[in-house]
Order: structure tokens, then sequence, then C-alpha cells
């Protein structure tokens, strides 16, 4: 990976365009009479600066969720929600109608969403039945064209972590660029990869503020890689792509870990707790093991179970047609309340 270019994989009119120059960009420095962006010089009518474009790189956002990941702000992209990165990854990396890119159903829908959209074709190699990356299978699958392999872990909707192992030989061994989606590291037993971008420069991990850090409704999604390639999502996207609003906002966020690392810590005793129930009763097939906030289980009935909850007025993911996922529902972990009315209702439903 040593002599690994990420520019000579990027689609030749991204390579040669020109970026939109902004005029927060043309002029930085100190100076009182702002007349050259045709904002409203007479004020907002909310209480902060919005009559002025923000921040078109976030800079003072990147630097705090730097310091918390530990890395500098030239390695973090910032888009509304990770769905933005993992388009832009299609727009730069694969050329429409000729290049392609691998994922391991089953998983999260935007690839394949992003994929359409691009016109790029994917190439789908089903996880094994103990939801691991068949690696021979994968060798077979990459060709000259293909751009882009995603990896999701832990995996939505399995709830698995991918093995260490095979991450590490994709990223030793694949010429192209390896996406970690780390949606939901926060639950997860096993470390993120972000120790690894130093030594992989074909490695891009992706983490929101959409689970753990409960604002989903805020749409901010997390790229961390080699500069090379944040440059190039930089070149592309929408120059004023976060709000300052949403900029001011996870600022805010930011300042209470604790209460973040409290939450998580409570969402995996109550997934553990909810898995052993579950696991007790005897209309439960499989209990898959979770490294997220959710739980995938194997049970009778299972489409005539979510439908009898939905009249209950709980609502969980009905999987049971997705391959390898037969019979399955997908349930997040909620509050201890939520989670006994659950029970609750699953053993009434089988009573
Ligand atoms: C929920 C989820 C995301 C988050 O997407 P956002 O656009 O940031 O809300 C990303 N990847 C996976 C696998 C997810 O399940």
């Amino acid at each position: 990976m040593m002599d690994f270019d990420a520019s000579l994989l990027v689609r030749e009119n991204i390579r040669n365009m020109k970026p939109y120059s902004t005029a927060r960009e043309e002029f930085s420095g100190e100076a009182a009479v702002f007349l050259d962006a045709n904002e409203n010089a007479f004020g907002s009518p909310l209480p902060a600066a919005f009559n002025r474009y923000p921040d078109p790189y976030q800079l003072e956002l990147k630097k705090k969720i730097g310091s918390i990941k530990g890395l500098p702000a030239q390695n973090i992209f910032l888009g509304n929600g990770s769905d933005e990165a993992i388009d832009l990854l299609f727009r730069i990396f694969c050329e429409p109608g000729k290049d392609n890119a691998i994922i391991f159903p089953p998983t999260y829908g935007m690839y394949e969403v992003s994929a359409a959209t691009n016109d790029v074709l994917l190439k789908e190699i089903a996880l094994t039945n103990m939801f691991q990356i068949d690696l021979e299978t994968l060798e077979s699958a990459i060709d000259d064209r293909t751009k882009l392999i995603f990896i999701c872990s832990p995996n939505n909707p399995t709830g698995n972590s991918i093995d260490r192992e095979s991450v590490l030989m994709i990223l030793n061994n694949f010429n192209g660029i390896v996406v970690v989606d780390e949606a939901y590291i926060n639950y997860s037993r096993q470390r993120s990869f972000i120790a690894e971008l130093t030594e992989y420069p074909n490695l891009v991990l992706l983490q929101t503020f959409s689970k753990a850090w409960g604002l989903a409704a805020l749409r901010l999604g997390m790229a961390f890689a080699s500069q090379v390639i944040i440059d190039y999502f930089n070149k592309v996207k929408y120059p004023y792509n976060i709000g300052l609003a949403t900029q001011q906002l996870a600022l805010q966020a930011l300042d209470q870990v604790s209460t973040i690392n409290e939450w998580t810590r409570q969402t995996v005793e109550q997934r553990e707790w909810l898995a052993a129930e579950l696991q007790r009763t005897p209309f439960t097939k499989t209990v898959f093991p979770s490294d997220a906030n959710f739980l995938l289980i194997r049970i009778d009935q299972a489409h005539e179970l979510w439908h009898y909850l939905v009249v209950k007025g709980i609502i969980v993911r009905d999987r049971s047609r997705v391959s390898l996922c037969e019979d399955c529902l997908r349930i997040t972990i909620g509050t201890m309340n939520e989670n006994q009315q659950l029970l609750e209702a699953i053993k009434s439903f089988y009573a």
C-alpha cells in the first residue's frame, strides 16, 4: 500500500475540474465591512449571524471532533448525514456506466441507492451464514473497474462486527478504496479503525451523529480519510453543505460526551438484558450477537408478530423477507421501560 495514490482512482473530470470558489475563501483575515457575498447587511431575523454564509469547511467543528477522535481537521469531512459521504464516494471515484463497487448483503440500503443514482454497477457478495465476508468469492469478483468496497461493521441489519483480520486483508490487498462504515462503533466491543488511517491511505471511515450521539434529525455525518481523499470530498461537495445551525448545535453537543457515554453504556446493558430475555423464550430461535444498538432475532411467525406489534403501537423492523434474514426482526434497543413493554407484547402474542 505504500505507493498507493488515491488521485489515480479519481474520475478524470473530477481530477481536472476547478471547484467553486466561495466569497468566504477569497478573503480571509480581519475586516469590518463585508460587501462580497450579496448577504443581507441589515441582519438576520434569528438570534445569530444567520445572514452570513457559514464556514464552508466547518473548521471549528472539525477541530473539536478531531480532538475527541484524535485526528487533525484535514482528515475529516462533514456531510449532510453519512449518506452525503456515501454519495460523494461514488461521484468522486466511479465513472457512471463503467466502474463498479462491492457490497456484502444483507447490509445498509444506502450503498445500493447511491450506486443506482450514479449508474454504478454494484456487485453483491452475500455474507456467509456467520455474517462474515467470503474472501475467496470477493477476490474473484474484484476486477480493474472495481473502485469501492463497502464494509459495514458493526453491520446493519445483522448487528455483528466483521472480523478485523478480513478487513485488514482487504485493506492490504485491494488497490481501490475500502470504506468501513462505523455508524454503530460506539456500541461495539471492537475498536474503531481510526488508528489504522495513517497506515492505509486507501481507507475511508464513516461515522455519524445519528446513532449514539442522539442527533439523527440534525443530519450530520463524518468521513475520516487521508488528506488527498478529504480534499476531493471538499472539491465536489456543495460549498455550504453544513448550515450554521447544525455547526453550532453540534459544537454544543460535543460538550456532553459524558452523557453520551452514559447512554451508550445503558444501551449496551439493555441490549444484553433483552438478548438474554428473548433467548430464554421458546419461540425465539436465534438472537444474533450484536455490537450495535439493535438486535436481529430469528423468531417463529416473524411477519405475523411484526404485524401484531404494530397494532399494539410497537414498531420494529420486519426483515423476514431479506435474504439470510428469513424469519428475522430487527429490534432497536429502547429505554428499559420500552424494552419491557416489547418483551411483554411478544410473550402475549404467543400466549
Ligand atoms: C444509520 C446508519 C448510518 C447513518 O446515516 P446518516 O445519514 O448519518 O444518518 C450510516 N450507516 C449505517 C450502516 C447506518 O445504519
